[in-house]
């Protein structure tokens, strides 16, 4: 439904203990503990020649020290670390400005479009492969695919040193044999549901019947099929996100009628909701945009200004959801509540309807307990058809909006 994208996902090959082994010859070759040499200290990172013998971050020192009695034990540098992160970091940017950072050494880089820059997503994790290492002579592994699920779960896969490209024919093989639990959001206790109905791998869940697994775990089962699949539609979040998604007309008759201001409040929220689910956001906060029919004359100090120029109010109305959404009956509902409780008493020239507080679509666990997948499913349905067919050929009030003004001026954007 919609173009090929391209998820870049980067993370630092045993970090901590990575920047101890560079920073002093003496230990590399050499099972390094980076922190747990105190009592009651766990281990935040490990090198992958403690590795081998089962140290692993967050485990508690003892326990490291009983696993590998010969590990050299040492105390965290964060500010070192954090240094050397900034980096790894500039590095990251050099590729494309559509960052998510995710910890000190890792991040997310959505890549698409950009990587016709550098030949293609091969060349773009080869070549930020090497700028990372000319820039802090560190390792790290790069894994691009499809979506953020793919690509972390690929990059992990990869480690160490790994790079792996996974084309959308190939998730399905890549994912299909890995256990349940590595997926976000199986915890011990879903995965121990999903092994008594027999369930131990990603492709034991995509096969299994559809009804069948949503009478055993309620509505989240679409949501975990959708998962096991590889299909995600998260965003990455950078900085550059848009603060908000809005569509507004100007009518070449003004409006007061509600049935009017109905239709045309349907149409911009069923377009903003589309717009959301394409982009993977949901919003917290729906504003209603109004333009009133009648100019009120300003008297314009400004130079090269003839006199007086017509103004036409302008009255923002916004409320904030309690659950964010990308619903386009939910954010209709919101407009149209707004704009009744503002009870407008003369024709409008324009009418917008604007979402914000944006922010991705988390699949946590609790998430995948709640929320209105099934809806979300049909509305990803019909996003699909109108993709297909164009915009006019679903939608219950767009051919209403246009016959009562057919030279309705759109303006999309935010
Ligand atoms: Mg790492």
């Amino acid at each position: 439904m919609s173009a090929l994208r391209f998820v870049l996902h980067a993370d630092m090959d045993a970090f901590y203990a990575s920047i101890e082994q560079r920073d002093h010859p003496e230990l590399r070759g050499r099972p390094v503990i980076v922190g747990g040499s105190s009592a009651r200290g766990v281990v935040a990172a490990a090198s992958y020649e403690a590795r081998v013998f089962g140290v692993r971050s967050a485990m508690p020192g003892f326990r490291a020290r009983a696993l590998c009695p010969d590990g050299v034990f040492v105390s965290p540098n964060m500010d070192r670390y954090a240094e050397v992160s900034e980096q790894v970091h500039a590095a990251f940017a050099e590729f494309t400005p559509d960052i998510e950072p995710i910890a000190l050494d890792e991040a997310f880089l959505d890549i698409t479009g950009s990587e016709r820059l550098f030949g293609g997503p091969l060349a773009l994790a080869q070549s930020l492969k090497q700028r990372v290492r000319d820039l802090t002579d560190l390792s790290v592994t790069v894994a691009v695919g499809p979506n953020k699920l793919v690509a972390k779960i690929a990059c992990t896969l990869a480690k160490p040193n790994g790079l792996r490209i996974v084309s959308p024919s190939e998730v399905g093989p890549l994912l299909e044999p890995l256990p349940v639990r590595r997926l976000w959001g199986v915890g011990p206790v879903l995965a121990a549901k999903l092994a008594r109905l027999g369930l131990k791998t990603l492709g034991d869940i995509v096969r299994y019947d559809s009804r069948q697994l949503i009478r055993e775990l309620g509505e989240r089962a679409l949501e975990l099929q959708a998962l096991a699949a590889g299909r995600d539609s998260r965003p990455v979040i950078s900085e550059r996100a848009p603060k908000s998604i809005g569509e507004e007309s100007t009518f070449e008759v003004n409006v007061l009628e509600r049935e009017l201001v109905s239709a045309a409040l349907t149409a911009h929220a069923d377009e903003v909701a589309r717009r959301l689910r394409r982009t993977g956001y949901v919003a917290h906060t729906v504003t209603l945009k109004i333009k009133l029919g009648q100019a009120r004359r300003r008297r314009e100090a400004r130079v090269g200004s003839d006199g007086d120029e017509p103004v036409y109010p302008l009255l923002t109305r916004s409320k904030t959801l309690r659950a964010p959404t990308d619903d386009g009956r939910m954010i209709r509902q919101v407009a149209l509540g707004l704009w009744d409780a503002a009870r407008i008493q003369e024709p409008v020239r324009l009418l917008g309807v604007s979402v914000s507080q944006l922010g991705g679509r988390e699949r946590s666990q609790l998430d995948l307990f709640s929320g209105s997948h099934p809806k979300r499913e049909l509305g990803l349905a019909l996003d699909a058809i109108r993709d297909r067919f164009g915009r006019e050929s679903i939608g219950p009030a767009v051919g209403h909006l246009e016959k009562v003004s057919p030279s309705l001026r759109k303006k999309s954007g935010d």
